[in-house]
């Protein structure tokens, strides 16, 4: 490992930024009604706002239940846009498609929706930069530019669920049915407002998206304390772990949050929310030639998790122009995941959708500068479908999930 793997601090509160405006999203339903009364109208009004934001309606001419003298006022109080669209890129076909956003303050971040026969998985962005300094990962490397609001987090999944619904994907109108919080950011050091999202989501239609529990899936690096917050909460979402490295000695380089919470208090505290959940968590384990990839790392992961209730997904690295880092060759991969199967660890390699647009999440984030706001810049892994126990045959570029 050479020196600048280790020269980022890790950051875990955001930098004081100009926060986004106001937004029926941020606000309890009952902060909303008194909102919306404050406003001269009746509560229920805020209901009504409520099933427009959630159904991807954005223009308030379209609000045909409220009446048109409040509508535009209504809208631009509590449903300003937050989340403006700088580019779309698409690849296989149109199935998986690539929003760059502009939030208020010019700040860049993501999300990929990817398309499969059946379900639709949207990967979003909790913060915008990222400050767990993880070497490997452009994004970790630009640092933490500020923790999204929850309207801009949830934003990205209700307009992934308008796509889908609007048939502006391949395939038809269809129903969003996985969101993943694997882009750009480490949600649960943005807490609060990745929590509030899991609401957003979970709660029914028209109040929310109406997910179910295990179609949502919370990434961590592995901030024990909130994941012990998570296990307390009643949950049962999924918990995928980024692990990278079985043994502290790599951890703490390759995924330098290790130096406060080590590999064994990481997976004890995942255990725990195994162990109230009752389901298994995934191990998200990118595959990087020469640094983690080796037959001895296979085998020490396989004693590890053998009597846990997790499972691995391999992430073979999408290397980024310039990088150091480059992908496990594809006999590397093939030993590492027989390796960890012989240890009776249920093991799967992880769909590559996108790789041809620009491989990861940040991509199209680190191409585009505005204003001087620092890019934000490739994290690994981008995209990413929910655990699943069946193996995908290993490298193959499948859409089968
Ligand atoms: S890999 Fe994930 S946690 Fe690490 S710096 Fe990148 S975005 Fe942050």
């Amino acid at each position: 490992m050479d020196d600048a793997m280790t020269a980022l601090p890790l950051v875990f509160d955001a930098p004081r930024r100009t926060k986004p405006p106001r937004h029926l999203a941020d606000l309890t339903r009952d902060e909303a009604r008194a909102a919306v009364t404050e406003l001269g109208q009746p509560a229920f009004r805020a209901d009504q706002l409520a099933r427009h934001f959630y159904a991807g309606v954005t223009d308030p001419a379209q609000m045909t239940d409220v009446p048109a003298a409040a509508r535009e006022d209504l809208a631009a109080a509590l449903l300003p846009g937050l989340l403006t669209p700088v580019r779309h890129q698409s690849a296989d076909g149109g199935r998986t498609r690539k929003t760059l956003w502009r939030l208020h303050d010019g700040a860049l971040v993501e999300s990929v929706l990817m398309r499969y026969p059946e379900r639709a998985t949207v990967c979003i962005s909790s913060q915008a930069g990222c400050g767990m300094a993880c070497p490997f990962c452009a994004t970790g490397q630009s640092g933490l530019t500020r923790n999204l609001s929850a309207a801009e987090i949830i934003g990205q999944a209700v307009a992934a669920a308008a796509a889908m619904a609007n048939g502006e994907i391949p395939g038809g109108p269809g129903r969003l049915s996985n969101v993943v919080f694997m882009g750009m950011g480490e949600p649960l050091a943005n807490y609060a407002r990745v929590r509030k999202t899991l609401d957003a989501l979970l709660t029914p239609a028209p109040h929310g998206l109406g997910l179910a529990q295990r179609s949502v899936t919370v990434s961590t690096v592995g901030l024990v304390p909130a994941i012990r917050k998570l296990t307390e909460e009643g949950l049962n979402v999924t918990l995928a772990v980024s692990l990278h490295a079985p043994d502290d000695e790599l951890r703490d380089t390759l995924v330098p949050i290790n130096t406060r919470w080590n590999v064994g208090e990481v997976l004890e505290a995942a255990d725990g929310y195994a162990r109230r959940t009752g389901r298994r968590y995934s191990i998200e384990y990118a595959l990087i030639r020469d640094v983690n990839d080796q037959p001895f790392r296979a085998d020490l992961l396989g004693r590890l998790l053998a009597k846990r209730l997790a499972h691995v997904n391999l992430i073979p690295l999408n290397p980024t122009p310039g990088s150091q880092w480059d992908a496990s060759p594809l006999p590397a991969q093939r030993e590492f995941v027989a390796r960890l199967r012989a240890a009776g660890v249920p093991t799967t390699v992880r769909d590559t959708r996108g790789s041809d647009i620009d491989g990861a999440c940040g991509q199209l984030a680190a191409a585009d500068q505005v204003d001087g706001v620092p890019s934000v810049a490739v994290p690994v892994p981008a995209v990413e479908e929910g655990p699943v126990e069946e193996g995908v045959p290993l490298g193959a570029e499948s859409d089968q999930g």
